[in-house]
């Protein structure tokens, strides 16, 4: 490395002096034959870190131009190239040399599934990639030797070992991008093949546990599709491959507690993303379009139509256009299919671990016992067919506790022991011989075309003296004003780089929610500004973003708390 360059000797120039003093550096740098860019430097050593960027030209990166011709492939590489990026500065550039941030470089740490990141940009003329660094202190004085050795000495190693195509092993680079490329080939074939998902024989489901989403390794049991959903796959980079299809229509798991199905479960909900090699689930893929929907307690909910699922409420609430602080666990679940639906769905999952079992059925004492009359609530059962023959959504959903779902199921896999069985003769046969003594309760077709309008009135992004305090907090969390966004119900979020987008997508929507454009309109807006401008359209420059669906965006809107809306 050139440790006599310009940045170098900047560096040592402003040793010792005030942190502030850090402020000149923000331009531009050769290094070696990268060039530096400090566009944002920290106010104070325990500040949130400074932001930059490494640019490495094509003549010196060399990737080919196979490797990232195609979008997806594009999106796969940048993947790859972030998470590299990620571990080489995890071992050379860690931190803790002095005060607060001091000598840390980072990206945000890529999870299981490739996400479109902000914090790499791949074209034909440069590799780039966004970072953010402690510039180091000792107390509130620059540590100019310590920020050279960081800048000038372990940067540069760490863009070789990640920018380069030279440091990649081919079969590793290539294996990454054909991973995404089979994954989302798939996704593209499922609608026309008529399923919903699609999981590969010897996909390793189970994860290593609640907060850790890398796969089992100790006695995880392959997943092996049943011989009757046994469908041939055609990829472009493995050739066939066998595993089981997920038809449209109603599809329920059942099976025994602890046997698998939530797990099964998780992944088709999760499949709506590609997933790195090795995860075990990068040829287990569900449609685009499929939102799990929980229920979600107290959560807000604005100007609904949830008038398929709940009728008159106490008091003469209106259903039409229901709205709480507070919601009730069905009136919460009702919320999420319906917005679900406003957004274009076009597959419900739903995991009877974490529904309102009010919601999902009533039996025939029930049905005896408190008359329709006194009972708001019509049961997703007696919905879920309507949805699909009248609106062509499918459902997929676990019902371990309710042999009512027999019925009305037209698939019906059992999980024994992890391993499943397509049990729906079986099951045809058991409803016929204990028939059902439950009274239908649908009423009319299935009413849903909801014209909602956002309105800002009420919406204050403010916080102290800050214009606007709309931050991502966590995965599930976001900053709003004084107020919280709640999305811990969102099971398809999964990393906090897409959070980051969607406070983002707030900030930039306030304005628009000027009851001009229904929700529907303001979000596609905005997955459009992202299509075509990028994830850096979103405001500041800065690695910290990856992509989300509509469903992300509209989940994060439908839980401001402040939010108001009317329908037309
Ligand atoms: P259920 O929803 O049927 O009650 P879960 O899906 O929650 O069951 O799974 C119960 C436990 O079994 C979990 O700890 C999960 O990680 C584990 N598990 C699930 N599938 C497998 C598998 N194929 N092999 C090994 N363990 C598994
Ligand atoms: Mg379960």
């Amino acid at each position: 490395m050139t440790v006599d360059g310009a940045l170098y000797r900047e560096l040592i120039r402003l040793d010792g002096k005030g942190y502030r003093s850090y402020k000149e550096l923000q331009k531009e740098y050769p290094l070696d034959n990268a060039t530096l860019f400090i566009d944002h430097v920290q106010g104070d050593p325990f500040a949130a870190p400074s932001t930059m960027r490494v640019r490495l030209p094509q003549s010196e990166a060399q990737f080919p131009p196979e490797a990232f011709q195609s979008r997806a492939r594009s999106i796969a590489l940048r993947d790859l190239i972030a998470r590299r990026f990620w571990e080489s500065a995890r071992t050379n550039a860690k931190g803790g040399l002095a005060s607060g941030s001091s000598g840390t470089i980072s990206v945000p740490r890529p999870g299981q599934a490739v996400l479109e990141r902000s914090s790499v940009v791949l074209n034909k003329d440069y590799v780039e990639v966004r970072f953010s660094a402690g510039l180091p202190a000792f107390g509130r004085q620059v540590a100019g030797r310590l920020a050279a050795e960081m800048l000038a000495e372990k940067l540069p190693i760490i863009v070789s070992d990640s920018l380069c195509y030279s440091s990649y092993k081919d079969s590793k680079l290539f294996q990454h991008l054909c991973t995404v490329e089979d994954a989302q080939h798939i996704r593209s074939r499922l609608k026309d093949m008529g399923l919903v998902a699609f999981i590969a024989d010897g996909s390793m489901l189970p994860r290593r546990s609640g907060v850790d989403r890398s796969p089992l390794r100790q006695g995880a049991t392959p997943f092996r599709s049943p011989d009757s959903l046994r469908i041939r796959m055609r990829t472009p980079n493995s050739g066939d491959v066998w595993g089981m299809g997920v038809p449209e229509g109603i599809t329920i798991i059942v099976g025994g507690g602890y046997h698998g199905k939530s797990t099964l479960l998780d992944a088709i909900t999760e499949g709506v993303y590609d997933h790195i090699p090795g995860d075990g689930r990068e040829l287990a893929v569900t449609r685009y379009a499929a939102v799990k929907v929980n229920v979600e307690d107290g959560r807000p909910v604005e100007s609904v139509d949830i008038r398929p699922f709940i009728g008159s409420l106490p008091g003469g609430i209106d259903t039409a256009s229901f709205c709480t602080q507070n919601a009730s666990g069905s009136t919460s679940q009702a919320a999420n299919i319906m917005e679900a639906l406003e957004m274009g769905a076009d597959l419900l999952l739903i995991d009877e671990d974490r529904s309102a079992s009010n919601f999902m059925v009533r039996d025939r004492r029930m049905q005896e016992l408190v008359p329709k009359g006194s009972e708001p609530i019509t049961p997703f059962i007696d919905r879920v067919r309507q949805l699909w023959e009248g609106k062509g959504i499918s459902t997929v959903m676990v019902v371990g506790g309710s042999g009512e779902y027999l019925d009305i199921a037209d698939t019906v896999l059992m999980m024994d022991a992890y391993v499943l069985k397509d049990v729906t003769e079986k099951a045809k046969e058991v409803a016929a011989e204990n028939p059902s003594r439950r009274l239908r309760e649908e009423g009319e077709g299935f009413i849903s075309s909801m014209d909602r309008y956002p309105l800002n009135t009420d919406l204050d992004p403010r916080k102290g003296r800050k214009e606007v305090a709309v931050v991502a907090r966590s995965l599930h969390s976001i900053q709003f004003g004084n107020g919280e966004i709640d999305l811990s119900a969102w099971e398809q979020l999964v990393e906090a780089s897409q959070t980051v987008t969607l406070a983002d997508v707030l900030v930039r929507s306030i304005d628009k929610m000027d009851g001009s454009r229904t929700m529907r309109e303001l979000v596609q807006e905005a997955m459009k500004g992202i299509s075509k401008d990028g994830l850096d359209s979103l405001g500041r420059l800065n690695g910290e973003r990856a992509t989300v669906r509509p469903f992300e965006i509209a989940a994060a809107f439908n839980r401001l708390r402040t939010l108001r809306a009317f329908q037309r």
